[in-house]
């Protein structure tokens, strides 16, 4: 099984860009046939039953308001772990927020609920981290009382998150997993300010977060545009974090378009496309909508690879609005609007890439191209990761005006030299297991 897998793979390199192998793995296959839209459902709704989960909203009630809400997020999570044989970790990562003069009016303890899956090998760092959000808000981003069912922004996101680790946490990976459902997003992305904090001070290795928010809605009305295939990931560029050095080494290479978050995103459209059927992942090359933020942009700002996965075509009239008719329209977040089939095809796609990456060795070390002689020809040099070692490697090549890979070349050694200019093209370098589970892509730098 494992030789006809790298065989088909190798395969690909001598093929033409027009013909393309699917290959699955079946372990991630049988993980993406148990993501239920039934279950993605019944979270959603159980999700919108509180209420409101807004966040100064009521902490004392068992029935309804944030405190509620968070509770029965945990219990649900814990189910989960009980289920993966108590491998899956379950806490509230809380913090008090000071007032803010703008949408936190007083010291408020605000809790993300965490879903730990550890990795499996000691020597692999990594970790990535799916969420949503699970507080919602109405008209008034201040109405604390008030029916705020949120049902799509962000119990869908959410309701992911959680359906990605009861499904997940049944399996192994080398890598450390962590789902969350973040708070305070409404209010000024608190919980994920929190959390990125604190994943940069305890120097977690952050190689992927992603935040799903919005992603349940397949009908944009004002355009009229029902769509149940497409969905966006947004990625931005250039970290803005990024130091003199870093973007001195970045005008001369050209790398302004393969930021982490770039790299991850193509990744993400890459895995995503091959296992889930009827599904268009559309990169957009910016870090969010206008006037609109999200979960991830904190995590970008302590330097991590981060997205946002969003559905195509929003319906404004059931975002953050109280819920009312007004001539002879509904507004307001209610979960019948919900296309839960749309958000079961969104969690496959993060599953199907969380897993390969998880399932995949770690990315290659000091990726070089050589540039000691002026040559027509490109050598890759690197080194192999730490931890479970690759079976091999996919050395990646696109034209420079061109956003998606567009060649693989298989090689078991860590090196390769190839008849094209690095001058004229954009290489890559990707770890691969014997089943096919590529690491992140890693650009080289120029070296000797
Ligand atoms: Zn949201």
């Amino acid at each position: 099984m494992k030789k006809v897998c790298i065989f088909a793979l190798m395969l690909l390199a001598g093929f033409s860009q027009a013909q393309t192998i699917v290959q699955k793995d079946s372990q991630i296959q049988a993980m993406l046939d148990q993501v239920s839209d039934k279950n993605i459902e019944a979270l959603v709704r159980k999700l919108v039953s509180f209420q409101t989960r807004h966040t100064l909203s009521d902490t004392l009630s068992t029935k309804t308001g944030i405190g509620a809400a968070r509770n029965w997020i945990k219990l649900e999570l814990e189910k989960y772990a009980l289920a993966s044989g108590g491998r899956l970790q379950v806490r509230f990562d809380a913090f008090t927020q000071a007032p803010d003069g703008r949408r936190v009016t007083s010291p408020t303890v605000l809790k993300n609920v965490l879903a730990v899956l550890p990795g499996t090998d000691p020597m692999d760092t990594r970790v990535f981290i799916v969420s949503g959000h699970y507080d919602s808000r109405a008209s008034d981003v201040m109405d604390a009382k008030i029916f705020a069912p949120g049902a799509n922004d962000d119990a869908s996101g959410t309701a992911v998150a959680m359906e990605l680790a009861r499904v997940m946490s049944t399996q192994k990976f080398n890598a450390t997993l962590i789902f969350v459902a973040m708070v305070g997003e409404e209010q000024g992305l608190y919980g994920a300010t929190n959390l990125a904090k604190r994943a940069k001070e305890e120097k977690w290795n952050v190689a992927g977060m992603i935040t799903n928010d919005i992603v349940g809605n397949s009908y944009g009305i004002e355009t009229d545009l029902k769509d149940n295939r497409s969905v966006r990931i947004f990625s931005e560029g250039v970290s803005p974090v990024e130091t003199t050095a870093q973007a001195a080494l970045r005008g001369n290479i050209g790398s302004e378009n393969d930021g982490g978050a770039r790299q991850f995103a193509r990744y993400l459209k890459e895995v995503g496309e091959r296992y889930v059927d009827q599904l268009d992942v559309k990169l957009i090359f910016r870090k969010d909508r206008y006037l609109r933020g999200g979960d991830h942009t904190p995590f970008s700002q302590q330097g991590f690879s981060a997205i946002r996965i969003t559905e195509m075509n929003e319906n404004f009239t059931r975002q953050h609005q109280n819920v009312r008719k007004e001539n002879g329209i509904e507004y307001g977040d209610t979960p019948d609007f919900v296309d839960y089939a749309y958000t079961q095809k969104v969690a496959r796609m993060n599953l199907s890439a969380l897993a390969n990456l998880a399932l995949a060795p770690q990315e290659p070390q000091q990726v070089r191209v050589l540039t000691s002689e002026l040559t027509n020809k490109t050598t890759l040099k690197w080194q192999a990761p730490q931890g479970e070692k690759p079976a091999g490697y996919f050395v990646l090549m696109r034209e420079t005006s061109n956003s998606l890979w567009e060649r693989k070349f298989y090689v078991n050694t860590t090196e390769i030299n190839l008849n094209y200019s690095k001058d004229n093209y954009f290489f890559g370098v990707q770890s691969v297991d014997a089943e096919g589970h590529e690491s992140l892509v890693v650009l080289p730098t120029p070296g000797r």
